[in-house]
């Protein structure tokens, strides 16, 4: 599913890649959906056919081989390229030693995060952020996994997904919010840079951005759908927020069962 902001602060434009097709979700609101998982998985890197999904879409040898599927990806921090026990230096030489973001967002209330910075803004609305921030800058992913350790003493690092999809979540000053992390973490941002060099991190001032989601109506309860439980998924579409499908019977997370071979009607 691709999602693409909505132009001049319209909501977010959801496209749904089903084989040859390009489906328009935005304009199937308020109308039936019927998803139909066919029991075929196919990994999202080698194409082979796979009995489950590991690291949602990978077969098992790619899981157990690729770079990007190592714990390192969501835990930069423990980057061991120096150790030379990279899985494959030639990609984390265009993945992880490039430029990244450090961001504020706001999901489920604040939180902090991180990106490649070709990857905004679409992974935050790929998390169903109502607002974003790019708050610091840094050369490479094991630097903004540093960062975003040190941001964790203060504010979280994940989206609680049912509040998100219930759509409470009220607006935030993220420019105050970041100003006050900034100044409480200058001493620890000050090691960084004495570690890595001066120009490492670097402080950005950038202007605050803004998401809308089309959704008619929020569910009260959030009951989600399962594919491995429950090969058809069907109901009255009444919105899209981050990688969710949020339908009359329940929401599904799309993202989840990346690979799946899905049916659409
Ligand atoms: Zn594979």
């Amino acid at each position: 599913m691709a999602i693409v902001p909505g132009e001049q602060g319209g909501p977010a434009r959801y496209t749904l890649r089903a084989g040859e097709h390009r489906l328009d979700l935005n304009a199937r609101l308020g109308q039936s959906l019927e998803l139909h998982w066919t029991g075929a998985i196919a990994c999202t890197h080698c194409g082979r056919a796979t009995k489950k999904s590991f690291a949602q879409g990978y077969c098992y040898p790619c899981f157990k081989k690729l770079a990007q599927c190592d714990t390192c990806i969501v835990k930069p921090e423990t980057c061991h390229f120096d150790a030379g026990t990279c899985r494959e230096p030639e990609w984390a030489e265009r993945h992880c030693f490039q430029p990244h973001v450090v961001y504020l967002a706001n999901s489920s209330g604040l939180k902090v995060g991180i990106t490649r910075g070709t990857q905004v803004p679409t992974r935050w609305l790929d998390q169903g952020a109502i607002q974003a921030l790019p708050i610091l800058a840094v050369v490479t992913r094991q630097q903004s996994g540093l960062v975003e350790v040190l941001f964790k003493e203060e504010v979280a690092d994940r989206t609680n997904w049912r509040a998100m999809l219930k759509g409470e979540v009220e607006t935030l000053d993220l420019m105050a919010e970041r100003d006050r992390l900034l100044a409480r973490l200058d001493s620890g941002l000050g090691q960084l840079r004495e570690r890595f060099g001066i120009d490492t991190l670097r402080v950005l001032d950038e202007a605050p951005v803004a998401f809308d989601y089309p959704v008619l109506e929020f569910p009260r309860k959030v009951v989600s759908h399962n594919f491995d439980k429950q090969a058809r998924v069907s109901g009255t579409l009444l919105g899209l927020k981050g990688q969710y499908l949020i339908l009359d019977t329940g929401v599904i997370n799309l993202r989840k069962f990346t690979g799946y071979e899905v049916s659409v009607s």
